[in-house]
């Protein structure tokens, strides 16, 4: 059997490491605060909202939760993100997407400063993922995958990375994360042809597709570390990975398990961005 990568064991280390930080900036006369933003009544966003306002209580990092109406007007969501903007006691921000059809999804995101833009979605922070410069922040899903790799000491310097799945949020920036950490990275999409020889070469591959249980024996080979990333909700209820895990298991020698994977850690990234900004604010 394969070592088991447990993203809850990451997020409980991480927690801990947090709790003192903010520990630390209160004493120095910060009280680190998240903001939420989130448009309409949407039950997975407010799942997400009360999840992460609990871990960031626990952590001593105060929470701002603004909810607007679903026909809220373009003006309105734009003067609410200027004085969030302007509020010093602010530090990190995120904005529920998607947003309703009727806004201007790009206009809204990139009108909150990067500094605050602690889930990575303005294009400044962006351009700071692009050039390894700390601009804004990283998307949290790519960061978590990061974070796992750091805690279970896997350096993927000089190593084959292969990305499945080019999305913005997940696979292109993990992409340019690991390139940063001198891997040699091979980023694939639904395009790509052969895709089971290059995800056999790879030392570890990293599953962002959206497909459950794409992966499976054929695609891996023995020594490698598999990362998945992907949630799915199959028709029963059960929630799994793009990788088939039974059926990599017995090849490849590390693997992540989906749920209590990278999933698990991506609240406590969040977290970890909003002190960052607080700290960046002394
Ligand atoms: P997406 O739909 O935006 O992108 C999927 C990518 O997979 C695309 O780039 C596409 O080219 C590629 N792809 C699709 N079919 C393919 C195929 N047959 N062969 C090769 N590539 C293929 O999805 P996303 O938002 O990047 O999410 C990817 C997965 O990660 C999903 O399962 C999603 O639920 C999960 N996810 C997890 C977290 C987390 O916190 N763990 C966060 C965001 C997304």
């Amino acid at each position: 059997m394969p070592e088991i990568l447990k993203g809850t064991e990451v997020a409980k280390a991480l927690r801990a490491e947090l709790e003192v930080e903010a520990q630390t900036l209160k004493a120095r006369g910060v009280q680190p605060c998240g903001c939420l933003i989130r448009v309409g009544e949407r039950a997975d966003d407010i799942q997400y909202e009360n999840g992460a306002a609990a871990t960031f209580e626990k952590l001593g990092i105060r929470v701002e939760k603004r909810s607007f109406a679903s026909d809220v007007s373009q003006d309105e969501l734009i003067f609410a993100i200027d004085k969030i903007n302007a509020d010093p006691l602010i530090h990190g921000v995120l904005i529920f997407q998607p947003l309703p059809n009727h806004l201007d999804a790009r206009a809204i995101r990139n009108r909150l400063l990067p500094c605050k833009d602690v889930d990575g979605m303005t294009d400044l922070s962006t351009i700071g993922v692009y050039r390894n410069e700390p601009i804004g922040y990283a998307p949290c899903t790519a960061q978590a995958c990061i974070e796992l790799l750091d805690h279970y000491k896997i350096d993927v310097a000089g190593k084959n990375a292969v990305v499945i799945g080019r999305s913005n949020i997940v696979g292109k920036p993990l992409s340019l994360l690991l390139l940063h950490r001198n891997a040699t990275v091979t980023l694939c999409h639904s395009k790509t042809r052969n895709l089971r020889e290059v995800c056999k070469a790879a030392d570890i591959l990293f599953a962002a597709i959206g497909r459950a249980r794409m992966i499976d024996s054929d695609y891996v080979s023995s020594g490698q570390t598999v990362i998945d990333v992907g949630i799915n909700v199959l028709k029963d209820g059960t929630v799994c990975g793009d990788v088939n895990f039974d059926s990599v298991a017995p090849i490849v020698a590390r693997l992540t398990p989906v749920p209590r994977g990278v999933g698990s850690i991506t609240t406590t990234v969040l977290a970890k961005n909003i002190l960052s900004a607080a700290g960046r604010t002394l």
